[in-house]
């Protein structure tokens, strides 16, 4: 196991850096503004940024999952609303490249990886997010396509330009029955909504309402009826994901909250003088050092075709509280000028809060790991 970045890597890191300094100053204008700018995808995705690990011939870069995991930690040190882009990109290009008929996945995922346009994910719903396998939303065959009704709740509702949403497609055993579907929101139908969030509002999270909303049957992802088994998979590579995403904001908050407690002068010395304040820094270099790796072999087993949902499952409960709590730590340590509104602290505890809940809860993680590990029968 080597995770030191190799020659290929490096220019994707680079350049990933290179756009964290510049989207850094506008972090907070960008939840204002309630967008990521097109241009910087458009950007990201000129740079190769967006979901490289897809097929060349798909309009990725063959390049392996950890690099896209490393870049997507050196984009959140910048702005973490912005590395959305790249989770995002990531699982539906996944799901698209494994599910999706062969035309389908050479008209969508070029504009991925391209900036061009967002396709989002509808699982949750209004009544329903932990308990995915048990969707309302409905699909019934009509003529050679299919008809859609429910509402879906997803990031980028207000941005994206499609999304791939479940639906029960037959009465049967919760998971079973339910099938995937690609549909573009410019049909007849679809209605979107901006959910009034406290945080990743630049993401524009929502709802998306489809009201006899008809797509084509070859937009039909894997099998019929098997769209949560087969569909879903695509989930363990997003949560090792969003554990690097949230560590490159713990991480930049950490380097900035050492720069400020070593300048900061209290009792006529810097204030990291003091074992309070430095102890727990110290604490919290361990504690992101120890997720990150976590993090990183999980990729690192997803690249070698090893199984990995175990330890995606502990990257997603484990990382966003780590980061958070990190975070945290960061903000009492500037004193009064952490609690500043103007400053990046209270902007990335509220963001990676979000991420506490999106993608799975962490009692939701936690059963997973406790499946994979004593079996469905013994575990909660
Ligand atoms: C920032 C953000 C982004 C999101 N992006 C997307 C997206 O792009 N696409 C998408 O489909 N969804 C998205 N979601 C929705 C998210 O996936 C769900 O909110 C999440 O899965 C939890 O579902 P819920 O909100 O319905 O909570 P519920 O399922 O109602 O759960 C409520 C509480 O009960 C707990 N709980 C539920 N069942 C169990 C159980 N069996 N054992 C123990 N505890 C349990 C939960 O952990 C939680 O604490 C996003 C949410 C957020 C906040």
């Amino acid at each position: 196991m080597d995770f030191a970045p190799d020659a290929a890597m490096q220019p994707y890191l680079d350049a990933a850096a290179e756009i964290a300094q510049q989207i850094a100053p506008d972090y907070s204008a960008r939840e204002t503004a309630g967008q990521i700018e097109p241009e910087l995808r458009l950007l990201m995705g000129s740079r190769g940024l967006i979901a490289p690990e897809l097929p060349t011939a798909l309009g990725g870069r063959d390049e392996r999952a950890l690099t896209t995991g490393m870049l997507t930690e050196q984009i959140a040190r910048g702005d973490l609303t912005v590395a959305y882009v790249q989770v995002i990109g990531s699982l539906v290009g996944q799901i698209l490249s494994r599910c999706a008929r062969p035309e389908v996945a050479a008209r969508w995922i070029p504009r991925i990886t391209s900036g061009q346009d967002i396709v989002a994910i509808g699982l949750s719903e209004p009544g329903n997010g932990s308990d995915a396998g048990n969707p309302s939303m409905t699909a019934r065959a009509d003529g050679d396509g299919w008809v859609l009704e429910g509402t879906k709740s997803m990031s980028f509702a207000m941005h994206a330009s499609a999304a791939v949403v479940f639906a029960r497609t037959a009465e049967d055993r919760r998971g079973h029955g339910i099938s995937a579907f690609l549909v573009e929101l410019d049909r007849d139908g679809v209605e979107c909504r901006r959910a009034p969030d406290v945080g990743t509002r630049a993401v524009g999270r929502g709802l998306v309402t489809l009201q006899g909303v008809r797509v084509p049957g070859e937009h039909l992802l894997g099998r019929l009826g098997g769209g949560f088994t087969e569909v879903m998979q695509g989930f363990d590579f997003s949560r090792a994901l969003i554990g690097l995403q949230v560590l490159g904001a713990a991480q930049v908050s950490l380097e900035e909250t050492w720069e400020y407690t070593s300048t900061r002068i209290a009792f006529d010395r810097p204030v990291s003088s003091f074992q309070g304040v430095a102890f727990p820094l110290a604490e919290a270099e361990t504690l992101l050092a120890a997720a990150r790796l976590l993090c990183q072999r999980t990729l690192w087993l997803k690249d070698s075709g090893l199984p990995h949902t175990k330890e995606a499952a502990m990257c997603k409960w484990w990382a966003p509280k780590t980061a958070y709590d990190v975070i945290h730590q960061c903000l009492l340590s500037h004193g009064q000028y952490g609690y500043l509104a103007d400053r990046p602290l209270e902007q990335r505890m509220r963001d990676v809060m979000g991420l506490q809940i999106g993608d799975g809860t962490a009692q939701i993680m936690k059963l997973v790991i406790a499946r994979h590990s004593v079996g469905r029968a013994a575990a909660p």
